[in-house]
């Protein structure tokens, strides 16, 4: 049988850190059938899983970026910034750092990202890679044909991000490009610039 982590130091371990919003991530794994509402303990291969169902439905957010973040899934104010998804300095820094690397070695030096919320954009821009040209589309604005194909055209890669603020009609523009650009465009299916890091890594190490 596999070992028991507590629940709650499993939730500090990813970002949780106050009582109100471990209150409320028990509350979402009881709801998915993952926990058992009278135990404060699991067992611990469930970890990934569970922090997997977190990140789809919570959104971890600082006191800062509370206010001005419009996120679809359920906002939880985290006490340290370090749990904080958007401004997370440490983490994004370093899965940022650790995919430019990876762009880098594969001779991709401008990359377009598609969708995402301002606040998430800004803390793009500030982690970004200084190595690697980036492009950011807001996926509201009025977006035409012709500003898409010059995207393509200059991009070595296209990063979409779905479920995020981006309408139908500007992803689009770059899901039906012609197919000499189709390698180029990736889907991020998560939102949270982890999970943009991680997602270019495996797509250019596979
Ligand atoms: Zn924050």
């Amino acid at each position: 049988m596999s070992k028991s982590v507590e629940l709650s130091a499993f939730f500090r371990e990813i970002g949780f850190d106050n009582q109100a919003s471990q209150d409320r991530a028990k509350a979402v794994l009881v709801e998915a059938g993952k926990v058992r509402a009278e135990r404060s303990s699991m067992s611990e291969d469930k970890k990934p899983g569970c922090a997997e169902i977190l990140a789809e439905k919570i959104v971890r957010l600082c006191r800062a970026c509370e206010r001005d973040e419009d996120d679809p899934r359920e906002k939880v104010v985290v006490t340290n910034k370090s749990g904080c998804e958007y401004c997370d300095g440490s983490t994004n820094k370093k899965a940022l750092d650790d995919a430019g690397a990876v762009m880098l070695k594969n001779n991709v030096k401008k990359v377009v990202v598609v969708g995402g919320s301002p606040g998430i954009h800004r803390n793009l821009v500030t982690l970004w890679p200084k190595k690697i040209e980036l492009r950011i589309v807001d996926g509201t604005e009025s977006h035409n044909e012709k500003a898409s194909k010059a995207n393509l055209l200059w991009a070595d890669l296209v990063i979409i991000w779905q479920r995020s603020e981006l309408k139908h009609r500007v992803s689009k523009l770059y899901t039906d490009a012609e197919s000499n650009h189709k390698s180029k465009v990736i889907m991020v299916p998560r939102r949270g610039i982890g999970a943009l890091a991680e997602r270019v890594k495996t797509h250019l190490c596979t």
